[in-house]
């Protein structure tokens, strides 16, 4: 068991000015708050945070983390607070350990290849610090390292899977690759144990003549380098277990057939050394050119550096060589990590943010990488800014832009959803269909049969799918519309020549009808009707051709769309996308040009216009509405009611029948009753040109003696 004077020394050796103290303070609160705690392993449970710190100090990493590694699981696991860690520690350690925290409590229900890629999303996404990830790995590590001691099989094998599933990718996408390999071993061993013993010991088995040949080919590199007055050292070693495994699997091979189960490694101390002796490699064996990679001129996105090749070796085999420089060599071992190193105290977003500065720098040039693929898949996790992650109830992560609300959470997870979404949870409350969703929320969705997507929406919502959801709808609402419009419309004009429109609907005629305007179905013909776009009188003379006159033919017209504006085929009205139509306007709220309305179609009358506030119009059935708006070229006048409360006096109705004379309007009928207080009450209707005709005609009949209120009712 490693003790906190290995780590005070491994620090120190690495960071003579590292802040020990605050490494020994936190070794001895989190020693006092696990006291008693013990590990499945039996040992004390503090063995588990040393571990972890001494595999972050292995990394040289800086005091901060190696104390906020010896706290890790003190909020989750004994009585501490983030408070308390904060006043004793400072803002930074506590937000690491908070960091960690949240990340052990994700809602996470399993890591199930579907789900794999956004819950590593959402993980890199929830830490804004990036020692909190590799803090994090580090504990799965040493987690890992001691899992034979969880006593159900069954939690083992769901470790073992997350930790192949998600850290040990996490891992490779930041350049840790010890860690990723030791994490996919370890891994590998519990989920696949036959394979792996038969792996093991065949890798064992021709231990001592597969160190030979490491030693021959070794000799062969250092000779040739040496001869080239190059310095190198040369490493050989096996592959680690997992990749050998997946080798045979994925490229259909015996074990004998995996060549280069061993890989070899040139050390050098400069970029042109490398090159120089990649060079004199290819002269000493024949490479096999579609192995070569370039990682010097072109990283990885991770700031891997090296140049790959395969290469027929001494004995025919393949061999693979890694040449690197030293620099190259430490960032390879620690990733991102050897980047961390001795900078205390910084935050992703600031500082390592300019050393990411370069992955934008891929993004923009990413035409230039040869595989999409695999590029993506490397710098993804660097895009997530974009991106927010989001849980479901039952515990599945779903990827969404950046600024998405419940509705785009609702759509995403069916048309359905989305469609009939009233109302929305996140984390147990409720919230506004606006509210932005963040990272880590846990959101659900209320629905309710009766409901129905609003135009609202639209100025909201982030995704292409539920805008082109809401759209879809709105169209089918408005095509319904136009239906059962077109429909009321045929049932008038047919009826007009004692044609049964309902029997006709169905017959054969009909549908002859529909292909001759170019429709597909009967249906799409009335619709269209509806939008205005062909007449039921066009159809009518197609079912019923006879001859007929210019009269006879301006007669049903008329009839058909003229009923209440007598005198000219069109109205002031216009239903959006239809032109001749039967307008009648409510009674009940008698709507004039200026006013805001709205159209309802109705049952043998074509479309009836109210205002848009109308007590009777917001009671009608929404589905029967229609948009509707004043046609400013057609200059008409149409009925008000006004309400005149006065005094009594002499000559007052005079006064005020010529206020509204003066103003051109015609009185349509008046009524008009004093009671014995001598209070007047006088209805009058006149006819207006539009709101302003009227309001002018009403503050002019205010300033009539005696009259105290005057109002358009309705
Ligand atoms: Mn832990």
């Amino acid at each position: 068991m490693i003790r906190i004077s290995d780590i005070i020394d491994k620090i120190s050796e690495n960071n003579p000015d590292a802040d020990l103290d605050i490494i020994d303070k936190a070794y001895i609160y989190s020693a006092r708050v696990h006291e008693g705690q013990l590990r499945l392993s039996g040992e004390p449970y503090l063995s588990h945070p040393l571990e972890v710190a001494g595999i972050l100090a292995d990394m040289n990493l800086d005091a901060v983390s190696v104390a906020a590694a010896i706290l890790h699981d003190v909020i989750e696991d004994t009585s501490a607070t983030p408070e308390g860690i904060e006043e004793m520690f400072g803002p930074e350690i506590q937000h690491i350990v908070s960091g960690v925290t949240k990340l052990s409590k994700l809602p996470f229900r399993s890591s199930q290849a579907r789900q794999a890629e956004n819950i590593r999303k959402m993980i890199l996404a929830m830490a804004d610090d990036i020692r909190v990830i590799l803090i994090k790995l580090a504990d799965r590590l040493h987690n890992m390292r001691t899992l034979q001691f969880h006593k159900k099989e069954q939690k083992k094998i769901i470790i073992a899977q997350e930790t192949l599933d998600i850290y040990a990718p996490i891992a490779d996408r930041l350049g840790i690759y010890w860690i990723k390999k030791e994490l996919e071993d370890t891994s590998f061993k519990f989920l696949l144990p036959e394979d792996y013993s038969k792996i093991t010991s065949l890798v064992s088995k021709d231990q001592k003549e597969r160190e030979q040949y490491i030693e021959t080919v070794k000799n062969y590199i250092i000779k040739k380098m040496d001869e080239a007055n190059i310095n190198c050292e040369v490493l050989g070693r096996n592959k680690h277990y997992y990749s050998i495994y997946n080798k045979m699997v994925n490229q259909n091979l015996a074990f004998d057939d995996v060549y280069d189960i061993i890989a070899f490694r040139i050390i050098l101390d400069t970029i042109p050394q490398c090159y120089e002796a990649l060079g004199l490699i290819h002269a000493l064996w024949k490479p096999i050119d579609i192995k070569f990679k370039d990682y010097i001129g072109r990283p990885k996105p991770n700031m891997y550096q090296a140049l790959h090749t395969t290469v027929i070796g001494p004995f025919g085999e393949r061999i693979e060589i890694q040449i690197r420089t030293r620099e190259m060599d430490k960032v390879a071992k620690s990733g991102i990590a050897a980047h961390w190193g001795y900078k205390e105290g910084k935050r992703i977003d600031e500082n390592v943010s300019k050393t990411y500065a370069w992955i934008q720098n891929l993004v923009e040039n990413q035409e230039s990488y040869r595989d999409p693929g695999e590029f993506l898949e490397s710098v993804r996790i660097d895009l997530f800014p974009d991106e927010v992650y989001i849980f479901t109830p039952r515990g599945e992560v779903k990827s969404l832009p950046k600024g998405a609300t419940p509705v785009d959470f609702a759509y995403s997870i069916h048309s359905e959803v989305g469609n009939q979404c009233s109302g929305a949870k996140v984390n147990g409350r409720m919230v506004s269909l606006q509210y932005e969703l963040k990272t880590g929320d846990v959101a659900e969705v209320i629905t309710s049969k009766n409901h129905h997507p609003s135009k609202d929406w639209l100025k909201f919502v982030k995704t292409v799918k539920a805008r082109s959801r809401i759209r879809q709808w709105i169209k089918t609402q408005e095509k319904d519309r136009s239906l059962s419009l077109g429909r009321e419309m045929c049932e008038k004009a047919f009826r007009k020549y004692r044609l049964n429109f309902n029997a006709l609907l169905k017959s054969e005629e009909m549908e002859k009808v529909a292909e001759h305007f170019g429709f597909k179905t009967v249906d799409d013909l009335i619709a269209n009707i509806g939008y205005g776009k062909i007449t039921p009188l066009q159809v009518v003379r197609k079912i019923a051709p006879q001859p007929e006159g210019k009269e006879e033919r301006e007669s049903i017209f008329y009839k058909i769309i003229g009923r209440v504006k007598k005198k000219k085929a069109k109205g002031g009205v216009i239903v959006k996308g239809v032109d001749d139509i039967l307008i009648k306007f409510g009674k009940c709220c008698q709507p004039v040009p200026g006013d805001p309305i709205t159209g309802y179609i109705t049952r043998g009358y074509g479309v009836t216009v109210h205002r848009a506030n109308c007590i009777n119009a917001l009671n009608m059935n929404p589905e029967r509405q229609i948009d509707v708006e004043w046609n400013e070229e057609i200059a008409e006048k149409y009925p008000v009611k006004i309400r005149i409360r006065s005094y009594d006096r002499m000559g007052l109705l005079s006064d005020v029948v010529g206020n509204i004379s003066k103003h051109e309007a015609n009185i349509i009928s008046a009524q008009t009753a004093t009671d014995e207080n001598k209070m007047v009450e006088s209805y009058f209707t006149i006819d207006v040109e539009d709101t302003e005709h009227l309001n002018r005609i009403l503050l002019s009949i205010k300033k009539v003696k005696q009259v105290m209120d005057v109002k358009r009712i309705g």
